[in-house]
């Protein structure tokens, strides 16, 4: 159940990714323009553009010339490897033309063999081909790099072309990093140059204990601790957080991430206590309360008063709405000033509700079983609402509680068997933690 949460939040932090590497491309973009110039006379040496860039710095060179290829000295069997950008307007029968490439038979079979044919429709500008020829401009050996983590390469065999598509191998670093709040967490985190996307994480992973909208202050700090995944120096997607400590109000929270042998991964304490709560306290993300539970509360439309049984959490129409908990769908359809609603009915006598819902989650049925986490349907303003926001309401054998301060059953601590492994990785993560912190203290002194 753990599994499926994460899942999601996996799947948001991938399309942040997608963001992340379009920036790289752009700065990529702007390197190749510098370096354009020279290009054409790089051709027939296989180095890469960095090692040239330092060479080449101050030169500018207008006109593209070609290479003596041709020479007495040079024997029939000669290979040569080349380097070049895609440019704009490029397809691969002008960019191998202009690599001096004369071998027809190679641009069709590459144009149109299924397993190669992407080489052609994914040319971006930008991208690094590099190919190897011999003498007769004949394509021996061809390598693309389609997008940052995959490379296509084609490889002349005695039966003809094999094609193959790789993982580039990326280099995992772990990264540690502080910020001190003046704002908010993402205004932290971006003057520590930390990605959104482990923003993202920080919140969720102490969203039971802090709520990262109403209770930051000014001065508050953390460090945290994750993966980044390099290639060639270049940043190109961030993992997990490993660890990270946070300060809010003074008070000081901890967590370790932990995967055990089934790659299912957790959140704890270092000391081995689950952070991960059987529900999550709002349902949604990136919300603030508009209205709170109240026994007398004055109705906006029905304007009389009129009891307000849950907690109205205003967000964005069309915003995501979790599964609070483990449970079976017990009612979704329409139902008076709820508007659209779902009811889930969890363990222990404990069913919560979501109304004015937008629309809800493709496929949710009554009677089916969802994890907490899953998306269930989206904000909206159906029913009685006067702006989109989520209706939220808790209830403890069928009495209302206030879905912001009920006390929510905590979860299972770390699997016995796991525990000194995770007691050792722990101990580690927290020392450097730890190291950063003193650090940290004593340059503000
Ligand atoms: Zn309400």
């Amino acid at each position: 159940m753990q599994q499926s949460n994460h899942k999601k939040s996996k799947l948001s932090i991938l399309t942040q990714n997608n963001l992340t590497s379009l920036r790289n491309k752009k700065l990529r973009w702007i390197f190749i323009a510098l370096f354009l110039p020279i290009f054409g006379v790089l051709a027939a040496f296989n180095q890469t553009p960095s090692s040239f860039a330092s060479h080449f710095k101050s030169k500018t060179i207008v006109q593209e010339i070609s290479l003596p290829l041709a020479s007495t000295n040079i024997s029939a069997n000669e290979e040569f490897w080349q380097l070049d950008q895609v440019r704009s307007n490029d397809n691969l029968g002008s960019l191998l033309e202009r690599m001096s490439v004369k071998d027809e038979d190679a641009i069709k079979y590459l144009m149109l063999a299924p397993d190669a044919r992407a080489i052609n429709t994914q040319l971006i500008p930008g991208r690094t081909l590099k190919i190897k020829t011999n003498l007769a401009g004949q394509l021996l050996h061809l390598k693309y790099e389609l997008d940052a983590e995959n490379v296509l390469t084609a490889n002349l065999a005695q039966e003809g072309y094999q094609v193959s598509t790789e993982k580039m191998a990326l280099q995992n670093t772990h990264v540690l990093k502080s910020g001190t709040i003046k704002n908010s967490l993402f205004g932290a985190t971006d003057a520590a140059g930390i990605p959104d996307q482990i923003a993202l994480q920080i919140a969720e992973i102490f969203s039971s204990e802090i709520n990262f909208h109403d209770d930051l202050r000014s001065g508050d700090q953390f460090i945290v601790i994750y993966e980044a995944f390099y290639n060639a120096g270049e940043l190109v997607k961030t993992g997990n957080v490993l660890a990270v400590e946070f300060v809010n109000k003074g008070k000081t929270y901890q967590a370790v991430h932990f995967s055990d042998a089934t790659g299912k991964f957790s959140y704890y304490t270092p000391e081995g206590k689950s952070l991960h709560k059987s529900f999550l306290r709002t349902p949604v993300e990136f919300t603030r309360v508009s209205s709170n539970f109240n026994p007398g509360r004055f109705h906006p439309i029905l304007h009389r008063f009129k009891a307000h049984k849950g907690v109205d959490l205003a967000a964005p129409s069309g915003t995501r709405i979790k599964a609070a908990g483990d449970a079976t769908v017990e009612f979704m359809g329409r139902k008076g000033g709820y508007g659209n609603v779902i009811v889930l009915r969890h363990k222990n006598n404990i069913s919560t509700v979501y109304g004015h819902l937008s629309r809800f989650a493709k496929g949710l049925r009554k009677n089916m079983k969802v994890a907490q986490g899953d998306i269930i349907g989206y904000v909206g303003m159906s029913g009685l609402a006067t702006g989109p926001h989520l209706h939220y309401e808790f209830l403890v054998n069928k009495v209302h509680r206030n879905p912001l301060t009920v006390a929510l059953p905590t979860s299972v601590p770390i699997d016995a068997k796991y525990k000194e492994e995770f007691a050792a990785k722990s101990l580690n993560l927290m020392a450097q933690i730890h190291m950063l912190n003193r650090s940290y203290m004593a340059a503000r002194d």
